[in-house]
């Protein structure tokens, strides 16, 4: 054997490492080839042959745009692999596109770059060419996301059929596009039988806009006929890119013993007829928007199921079956037609939907329907039940539910005890064969996605680095800010830090006055803090004066660029004036395209503003966009303060995101917002949840609240107002 590895090597005049490895019980020899360069690659796949290798000797690609387009044979694939798993990184401008069959691929790193094409991982060359037949294994792609958040990309492109995408990392997407996709069409066949497998889903943050779905199988166009695709054994962990966390637009696929551990959204059977929903584990932990399943159309099952903690409601409830549209267009609501629902248990959610979505266009309700044999326990004793229209068409039996009273027809109402099972799943005593199989485990997390690369590598929390002192000298603010590590924390010395430069936030950062004495900052121009991608800022006990910025209209103390995402703005006992240089000049300004995942205010005083103390009203193409997804206010005062305290702006009907959310609690409004062709205290277009609670209102302009979509919610309680306090479009306060 060895003999012929040699006059092997000596044939092809190949330069690089050659190694034969014999595989007992195989008739042939394979060969790895090892490359480090693009081109000893086109050199290596110019001669694989089945049962092959090629290598990727461990080390930085950077724009390496790989074509891997190769005829390997049933049970001697053509492998294209890492020298070392986690060791070959691809950076850049860097992809792969996968051709013909029976091919491999395994062990890569996709990272500090991204796709410059619509995908990063592709099952296809082209049009023409797919890859059929053929598994990618192991592969990581990390944050590897277009800087644009609205300019879209899918990471993973599952095109052919018979593929295999099983045990990779997909984490942290932030712009538009499916985390991975089935694309389907007739030319390649409709019946894909693809199989999605031992996956980690890993944080997604929310998109604030539709498109942010983890997982879609087809599209509405071509939704009647059926994929066969399975999906099984993954994990989705707080990939809350939207309202769908799985977005199923095709038939006949199966979704079987996944777990979805704090994701907002729901696994949503959007199109297409008879998937099998079963032994699936849900785990809200009580985080907010953390759903179930959502069914929509005809013939699907939702068996065995376990939910626990989801605080979701409405689309994003444990359970939704949703109204349909008469004769839906393939694009809009199939009415929901013989479901089965059955066996599943819930415990402590926060909503069950049945009925939902009722509206003029979607007016059919479910029929020919069950939901049995399930199991609904809230230990504090309420029902979470919400019945909304016509739910003759849904036959139920034998359902139980452990509250006082219960509105299910025909459920029986009782308390039922719950211990821990050995699964680390409630297991309910005396109710036998209702709710979820006893035995019912869920995959673990160390069993999906690859072992050599790890999971909770977070990008750098504020406060998490060094505390570096700054002396009060004109532009040592500067050089700190410019010089800090993610997650330092600079402490002003007490007096007059003066900046003359825009000091941009690209990490998290946190400066803060002293514990004695006051610090305050000047600065001289438009803009003080610039937060950028990656940045988060955290003001703590200090004063900012604006008296020596430019006489422009439009400054900002911090304006968040049109590329900060996800970032966390946090004001805590700041104290600001003299924003009156001219007109509009703003506290905090998000520019079009920027999301805030937090902006929190406490103890802060703001006197003396031509803007607004909050201005996130960017986004006004009425896409569904908006640029804060949670805002909170506490313990504050802003007076004599031009334009609306709190802007927040959402237009258009995307029914696809939660947010913007805003509490408001404790603050004094005094001389805010009476100007202006429209005058607002407050201003609140399309936000979708305001809870306003012992706020103080005088001398202001009204709060206005105006709903864009869904059901937006505003709590008005205990405030104090000298005039009308607020003024609805077409909502009604609770
Ligand atoms: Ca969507």
């Amino acid at each position: 054997m060895w003999g012929s590895a040699r006059s092997l090597r000596r044939s092809v005049g190949w330069i690089a490492q050659v190694l034969l490895v014999f595989v007992p019980g195989w008739a042939e020899a394979r060969e790895d080839r090892m490359v480090r360069t693009p081109a000893e690659y086109e050199q290596a796949l110019d001669r694989s042959r089945p049962g092959d290798r090629i290598v990727l000797a461990n080390g930085e690609w950077r724009d390496f745009q790989v074509l891997f387009n190769a005829e390997g044979e049933d049970g001697r694939p053509i492998t294209l692999t890492a020298q070392t798993p986690g060791a070959v990184i691809l950076t850049g401008q860097s992809n792969l596109r996968m051709a013909g069959r029976h091919l491999v691929v395994s062990n890569l790193v996709f990272r500090d770059g991204w796709s410059p094409t619509g995908e990063v991982v592709s099952f296809r060359q082209n049009r023409q060419n797919r890859a059929v037949n053929s598994r990618v294994t192991g592969i990581v792609i990390d944050g590897f996301s277009k800087p644009d958040r609205s300019e879209s990309d899918n990471w993973v492109a599952m095109y052919g059929f018979g593929n295999r995408f099983d045990h990779s990392h997909l984490i942290g997407k932030t712009n538009a596009g499916t985390t991975l996709v089935v694309v389907r069409d007739e030319e390649q066949g409709l019946e894909n039988r693809h199989l999605i497998d031992h996956n980690w889903f890993g944080p997604r943050p929310p998109l604030g806009s539709n498109g942010g779905e983890t997982l879609r199988i087809g599209t509405s166009h071509d939704s009647e006929s059926s994929s066969f695709t399975t999906v099984t054994a993954n994990w989705f962990e707080r990939t809350n890119g939207e309202v769908e966390i799985i977005s199923n637009k095709s038939g006949q696929n199966t979704y079987r013993g996944n777990v979805f551990f704090e994701a907002e959204g729901a696994l949503t059977l959007r199109h297409g007829d008879g998937a099998v929903v079963e032994d699936n584990v849900f785990i809200g932990n009580g985080r907010p928007n953390t759903g179930g399943i959502r069914v929509i159309n005809r013939n699907n099952t939702v068996r065995n199921n376990y939910m626990e903690g989801l605080r979701g409601e409405g689309f994003a409830s444990a359970l939704t079956i949703l109204y349909g549209v008469p004769n839906s267009p393939l694009n809009r609501y199939v009415q929901v037609q013989n479901a089965v629902i059955e066996n599943n248990t819930l415990v402590d959610v926060a909503e069950v939907a049945l009925g939902e979505g009722m509206d003029t266009e979607r007016s059919a309700p479910p029929i020919d329907s069950r939901f049995a044999r399930n199991l609904i326990v809230n230990r504090d004793g309420s029902d979470p039940v919400r019945m909304t229209g016509d739910l003759g068409g849904i036959a139920f039996e034998g359902n139980v539910v452990s509250a006082h009273a219960t509105i299910l027809p025909g459920a029986e109402s009782r308390t039922v005890a719950l211990s821990r099972g050995r699964g680390g799943l409630m297991v309910p005593q005396g109710v036998d064969g209702i709710g979820a199989r006893r035995d019912l485990a869920f995959v673990g997390r160390n069993a999906v996605g690859v072992s050599w690369y790890p999971k909770d590598a977070e990008r750098a929390a504020l406060d998490s680095g060094q505390t570096i002192a700054v002396a009060a000298e004109e532009d040592a603010l500067t050089l700190a800010a410019r010089t800090a590590a993610p997650g330092d924390r600079l402490v002003l010395a007490a007096g007059d830090h003066v900046v003359n430069a825009v000091l941009a936030v690209e990490t998290p950062l946190t400066v803060e006055g002293p514990s004695d004495g006051e610090a305050r900052i000047l600065f001289s121009r438009p803009t003080l803090f610039e937060i950028g991608r990656h940045g988060s800022l955290k003001l703590a006990n200090l004063s900012i004066s604006g008296a020596e910025a430019p006489d422009a209209a439009g400054n900002a103390v911090v304006r968040a660029g049109s590329d900060a995402f996800g970032y966390r703005l946090e004001l805590s006992g700041v104290r600001v004036s003299d924003l009156t240089v001219n007109r509009a000049f703003d506290l905090i300004a998000a520019e079009p395209g920027s999301l805030a995942s937090r902006i929190v205010l406490s103890a802060v005083t703001a006197e003396g503003l031509t803007g607004s103390v909050l201005r996130a009203s960017a986004e006004t193409r009425d896409l569904g966009t908006y640029n804060a997804e949670v805002v909170e206010v506490t313990g504050s005062t802003f007076r004599r303060i031009a334009g609306p305290a709190i802007d927040l702006y959402r237009g258009g009907t995307d029914e696809s995101t939660f947010g913007p959310r805003l509490t408001v609690s404790g603050t004094t409004f005094q001389g805010v917002g009476q100007g202006g062709a429209v005058p607002a205290a407050i201003r609140l277009i399309g936000v979708q949840r305001a809870e306003l609670t012992a706020n103080r209102f005088t001398e202001s302009g009204p709060v206005r609240f105006e709903r864009r979509v869904g059901a937006p919610v505003l709590i008005w309680r205990d405030n104090q107002a000298d005039a009308d306090p607020f003024l609805f479009s077409n909502v009604e306060a609770q």
